[in-house]
């Protein structure tokens, strides 16, 4: 048998190649950022192989010392090393020894480049990064896929993967991945409540992500159709009769929507303006009218007003991987 720490069988894999391709790219770039910005990291280890675990898992038990077991898990599937999605980050000089405040630094870099951090967790991980749409750990059903259809199927279902890096060739691609893989295939399970907003899937992901970083977060809106989106813009223009013109970016849909606003001091209702609006959008072209707002297609969400943690929010969601526009109103 082995002959604990020393034992080379159990050397950590530091090759981030072996990890999923989106992810090994943001580990990259996350690093090279902190070693210029003076944070002396490197990947410790990387992808955790079943070979690794066990060894891990001897530890403590069959091989001692050391003295108590140093992981519970038997298998390298109920973490996301095992996946090729989470890393161990320390530091050149310090090693595991670098203070909780030079982590908190790592972190904010890695949080910038779509991973999330063990240190955020109740059982603190602080060397720990994973790629921010895991949930905090694998599920039953991440197993099964991995062990019936390999890696790539998970990487795929957590957008990890390479060949979905582009979303409009996402889009273009002529089979649809199923709609309920990200949702069974590790990454969160999606709260009723944002299934509910209807979102598409890189706005619901966003959604789940933002839910699981800030619990108390209330999701007012989703995807709307036209009538709702006449009836939600009415009741912003009810406080504001240039609220259009002033939010909306200007398009021919924009300019007519506050076009009739303008024309019709009479409408002092949300109803009234609701239905003056939705005549505009009748009158419009579908494709026009589908670019005017988000909401429309299901890539947009609104969130209750919140005060505490109000700018670590905001800039948790500028950096989102998946958001490209974020309105603060
Ligand atoms: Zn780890």
């Amino acid at each position: 048998m082995s002959a604990g720490q020393d034992d080379t069988a159990a050397r950590p894999d530091q090759d981030c190649a072996k990890l999923a391709p989106r992810f090994q790219k943001a580990v990259e770039a996350a690093i090279l950022e902190c070693v210029l910005g003076g944070l002396d990291t490197y990947v410790f280890e990387a992808y955790r192989s079943q070979a690794l675990q066990a060894a891990y898992y001897a530890r403590g038990r069959s091989v001692v010392p050391p003295e108590r077991p140093v992981t519970n898990a038997p298998s390298n599937l109920y973490s996301w090393h095992g996946y090729g999605l989470a890393v161990d980050v320390i530091s050149k000089t310090q090693h595991w020894a670098a203070p909780e405040s030079w982590f908190r630094q790592v972190a904010a870099v890695f949080r910038k480049h779509g991973c999330s951090w063990g240190g955020d967790w109740t059982q603190r991980d602080l060397p720990h990064f994973q790629w921010g749409l895991c949930k905090p750990s694998p599920s039953d059903l991440a197993r099964e896929i991995v062990n019936t259809q390999g890696l790539r199927a998970i990487w795929q279902a957590v957008r990890a993967d390479d060949t979905l890096q582009d979303a409009s060739a996402a889009k273009a691609a002529a089979t649809p991945s199923p709609p309920a893989a990200t949702a069974v295939a590790g990454t969160a399970p999606v709260p009723a409540d944002i299934e509910n907003l209807q979102l598409n899937d890189n706005a619901r992901d966003a959604a789940v992500v933002l839910r699981a970083r800030f619990p108390h977060l209330v999701f007012t809106s989703g995807r709307r159709s036209i009538r709702s989106q006449a009836q939600a813009m009415a009741a912003d223009v009810l406080k504001n009769r240039h609220f259009i013109a002033a939010t909306y970016k200007p398009s021919a849909v924009c300019t007519a929507c506050q076009k009739w606003v303008d024309a019709h001091a009479e409408a002092q209702t949300q109803s009234a303006i609701a239905e003056g609006l939705f005549s505009v959008f009748a009158a419009m072209s579908e494709a026009d009218v589908m670019k005017f707002s988000k909401h429309l297609t299901g890539d947009a969400f609104d969130l209750q007003p919140v005060t505490a943690d109000a700018d670590t929010i905001q800039a948790f969601i500028r950096r989102l991987p998946l958001l490209d526009k974020f309105l603060d109103r």
